[in-house]
């Protein structure tokens, strides 16, 4: 009874969960340094969880219109709530936006190495994947991808800025350039915070442009579920209809909510976070066998030029420091290090500088 396009479809398969990691490493789990999923290593701020904790409303159903939150955001984000939709993650925005806009055999476009949602979720709707590589620098070959657009009459484009997991970031003007294509065209800003960069302020000007940002790197929220789109007016209405309508949970916006009155505290340790990428980007850049990308997220992508990269990172597990490893082609013999705290960049070097990596 599974329809056969579901049946043929690969799951897709997220890092394993921690507590079960820790289990099999025989490492306790306060001992780990998590260093592979790109979650803020401070958490959420410290004012969260006395608001969570005080919120007498867990027992009632959340605002399926999201006005409080979307009031909040808005200032934040310089945009208008009717532009303005959250969701259960910016992965959600995802999922609603290809419903809302893909037809079966209907062309979606991503430029590997990325993200790995995007080819996911144009397999869940029946549309076509078709990638557009990236250059050896991992930037976008953006007269490729205006190529591709064109010869494939693309319904979508997906690029997320700072890209996951090179870090690179999409010029603006590639960006004005890529608008005038008849695509819609995402830009999805999950590590914007990062970055020296946005696009946001755009949307509303150009029809075809959506930008996904997310609580889950900046405010520490990412087991919270909480990230938005920015999304013209004439295509959001649509992402309305479909929403399930509590998508986005109570706890969720009193952490939002509480993240955001936060904004200059979590700002102030964002900015601490680029200055320890750089002191991480420095001194993996000394070490013999590696080669790091620059990046613009809480990241970095690190090509292992001597050994095997599935070897070290098995290796740092059993010290108890846990990174992302790639089996694509395209990111032959990466590992990915997600920016922790400085302790953690300290530990990281010296097990790597144990292992042969100086
Ligand atoms: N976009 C990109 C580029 C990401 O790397 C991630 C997180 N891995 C997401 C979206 C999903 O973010 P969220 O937690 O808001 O669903």
């Amino acid at each position: 009874f599974v329809r056969p396009d579901i049946a043929a479809l690969e799951a897709y398969t997220p890092i394993q969960p921690f507590d079960v990691l820790s289990e099999q490493l025989g490492i306790p789990i306060e001992q780990i340094i998590k260093l592979d999923a790109n979650e803020n290593p401070y958490g959420p701020a410290p004012s969260v969880t006395e608001a969570l904790r005080n919120c007498p409303f867990y027992a009632i159903y959340p605002d399926p219109d999201q006005t409080r939150l979307r009031r909040a955001i808005s200032p934040f984000i310089g945009q208008p709530i009717e532009r303005i939709l959250c969701g259960n993650g910016s992965d959600e925005i995802i999922d609603l936006l290809m419903r809302v806009l893909v037809q079966p055999n209907d062309v979606v476009i991503a430029c590997p190495p990325t993200f790995g949602m995007y080819s996911f979720n144009t397999g869940v709707v029946g549309g076509r994947f078709v990638a557009v590589p990236r250059d050896t620098n991992f930037d976008v070959d953006i007269e490729a991808l205006a190529d591709a657009v064109l010869e494939h009459q693309a319904k979508m484009v997906f690029l997320p800025s700072p890209n996951n997991p090179t870090g690179n970031l999409l010029a603006r003007e590639h960006v004005l350039r890529l608008l005038k294509l008849p695509t819609m065209l995402v830009l999805d800003e999950a590590y914007a915070e990062f970055s020296s960069g946005s696009v946001a302020d755009l949307v509303g000007q150009h029809p075809n442009l959506v930008v996904l940002r997310t609580f889950s790197k900046w405010a520490g929220l990412a087991g919270l579920r909480l990230g938005y789109g920015l999304i013209p007016e004439w295509l959001i209405t649509h992402l309305w209809k479909i929403k399930q309508p509590y998508n986005t949970n109570v706890a969720a916006e009193v952490a939002v909510l509480q993240s955001l009155a936060e904004t200059e505290a979590l700002n102030a340790r964002a900015k601490i976070m680029v200055a320890e990428r750089e002191r991480l980007f420095a001194a993996l850049q000394t070490i013999d066998g590696l080669t790091p990308f620059p990046s613009q997220a809480n990241f970095i992508l690190c090509r292992v030029e001597r050994g095997d990269a599935a070897q070290l990172k098995a290796d740092l597990a059993k010290r108890g420091i846990l990174l992302r490893y790639y089996r694509n082609p395209e990111l032959a013999n990466c590992i990915r290090v997600s920016i922790g705290l400085p302790e953690h960049h300290d530990a990281l070097l010296a097990a790597l500088a144990d292992l042969g990596y100086r």
